[in-house]
């Protein structure tokens, strides 16, 4: 290991973490409540589920607008997904690069090309930062995104023909 000079609190937190997404040790494995563990697209939908619950909170406390923008597009990912597993012979390891999902997308018929590279190029410009304003999120990218997260999602449960596990009112 060349990881000496590096803090220990950091090295110790970082041994911890790795234990934890091992599930080694410490006693009880408490798992998140809401999420299930029946099959997988149902795994992925309660996630995106909880991710909206997480970006309603956020919303109502008003400002956090880098936290909603982030979550909103790990929500829409979820949903995707969840569709992508439910509906066709994909497998959660087809899903490692986060681009994916959105041409995905189109390639299931969940969205039109044109949507799903819409929602894609979003993705892209939200990573790379290349929009106006420097790069800093504004309440406006956190409203529309809110609302671009609770479409897609409504939209991906409500075409999943296998029975809803959608937690959302
Ligand atoms: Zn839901």
């Amino acid at each position: 290991m060349s990881n000496g000079s590096d803090p220990a609190a950091v090295l110790t937190a970082l041994d911890r973490a790795q234990d934890a997404f091992e599930m080694v040790g410490r006693g009880r494995t408490a798992f998140e409540d809401g999420i299930s563990a029946d099959e997988d697209w149902k795994t992925q939908l309660t996630k995106a589920c909880r991710l909206l619950e997480v970006v309603d909170t956020l919303q109502s406390q008003d400002g956090y607008y880098t936290a909603v923008i982030e979550v909103c597009f790990g929500a829409i990912e979820r949903s995707i997904e969840a569709y992508a597993l439910a509906m066709t012979n994909d497998t959660l390891q087809d899903f490692r690069d986060h681009q994916f999902s959105y041409e995905r997308a189109h390639q299931i018929g969940l969205f039109e090309r044109e949507t799903a590279e819409a929602m894609k190029d979003l993705y892209s410009e939200n990573r790379t930062e290349s929009y106006y304003g420097g790069g800093r999120p504004t309440q406006e990218q956190a409203e529309a995104m809110t609302n671009l997260a609770n479409a897609v999602h409504q939209f991906a449960v409500n075409q999943i023909r296998k029975g809803s596990v959608c937690l959302c009112d």
